[in-house]
């Protein structure tokens, strides 16, 4: 297993390189060439596999620096999580200069709208707060091609499924989904099935 062996930009495998990223976990090997052909996949697997990397480094390769508009969009249980992720996506993309921003309730809300009219290529972002966004227009989802959900059956634990589902109906049909979670409620299964095209399932 080696990142060398994935159809990586060098830019992003110089990235890893300064990361120490040497070699790519269990997750990794298996998620990133799938999502480099497009796939929809949903994945088991728990914090500390990897995981963070298996979706951010496809997302940094496939981002379009000139447009404006974000690309992705990362969905997280917990403000915690979302500026954890936005960090490691900053690292991967960096050689990139990829621009990512993480928006969650407890921050003012003007500042993240002000931000979000800046480029901004990766979102990403709990439930609720993107939701405001939506409503109020300040967070344009047209040219989103990737949506993440992490850490689903948290989203479920903690109510945020129904907001998660009037995000997805937001979104651009043409996409890429992945759906990260360490177990799989049948509230999740269900939603995986309305809302993604013949995923492939992988178990860590
Ligand atoms: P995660 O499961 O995404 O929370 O990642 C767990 C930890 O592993 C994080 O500190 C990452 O920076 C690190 N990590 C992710 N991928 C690799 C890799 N291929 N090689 C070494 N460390 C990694």
């Amino acid at each position: 297993r080696k990142f060398d062996d994935y159809n990586l930009s060098d830019e992003i495998k110089r990235a890893l390189v300064v990361l120490k990223y040497n070699t790519p976990t269990e997750v990794q090997s298996v998620v990133i060439p799938k999502a480099l052909e497009n796939q929809d996949l949903v994945v088991k697997s728990h914090t500390g596999s990897g995981k963070t990397a298996s979706f951010g480094i496809p997302i940094c390769e496939m981002i379009e620096w000139e447009e404006k508009k974000p690309q992705a969009l990362i969905l997280t249980p917990t403000r915690e999580l979302a500026a954890q992720v936005r960090e490691d996506i900053t690292n991967i993309g960096r050689l990139k200069r990829i621009k990512a921003m993480a928006i969650y309730g407890k921050e003012p809300f003007t500042k993240q709208k002000e931000e979000l009219k800046q480029k901004t290529h990766v979102v990403v972002g709990t439930p609720g707060r993107v939701i405001d966004h939506i409503d109020r227009g300040t967070l344009n989802l047209e040219k989103i091609k990737y949506l993440i959900i992490d850490e689903a059956d948290e989203m479920l634990n903690m109510g945020f499924i129904d907001a998660v589902e009037l995000i997805l109906k937001e979104l651009p049909a043409k996409r890429v989904t992945m759906v990260f979670s360490a177990t799989l409620p049948k509230d999740v299964e269900s939603l995986c099935h309305k809302y993604m095209i013949d995923p492939i399932h992988i178990e860590i």
